[in-house]
């Protein structure tokens, strides 16, 4: 979407909707992965750091309310992510396996936070950058 000159009109709010959501997803596969270590998150998997993947265990745009969320984000290699056998993409016994032995909390917050509902709005997107930028500045430095 190329960016309008008029900032009042609805073009440019959506343009600017855009903007932020591109950033705070960023963000938020980068909170992913700092926070996994830059390493994939499967036990064994000795994948190295480049090419990691950040995965919506549930999925992005169905659960809105979790998209932005790290609670809802795993870092996996790209083999761990859509490609394998043992992907989450493709096997769903996998994944769920995976979150009940290595991320329990997590799934307890899933099963909990999977009806919620959001708009996501400018406002929202503010605020979820902000606390995504703390949590990868957080991360980073326990790297
Ligand atoms: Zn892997």
């Amino acid at each position: 979407m190329k960016k309008p000159k008029n900032k009042n009109t609805k073009a440019y709010q959506e343009w600017e909707l855009q903007q932020l959501r591109k950033v705070c997803l960023n963000l938020w596969k980068e909170v992913v992965k700092f926070r996994a270590g830059s390493r994939c998150e499967i036990p064994g998997c000795e994948a190295g750091p480049k090419g990691l993947q950040g995965h919506h265990i549930l999925d992005e745009k169905l659960f809105i309310a979790l998209r932005y969320d790290p609670e809802n984000g795993v870092c996996a290699c790209p083999k761990n992510h859509k490609l394998g056998k043992e992907s989450f993409h493709k096997n769903p016994i996998f994944a769920y396996e995976f979150l009940s032995k290595m991320r329990p909390a997590s799934l307890c917050y899933l099963k909990e936070h999977c009806h919620d509902e959001l708009i996501i709005t400018k406002e929202y997107l503010v605020k979820q950058i902000v606390k995504l930028e703390i949590l990868k500045e957080t991360y980073k430095k326990i790297q």
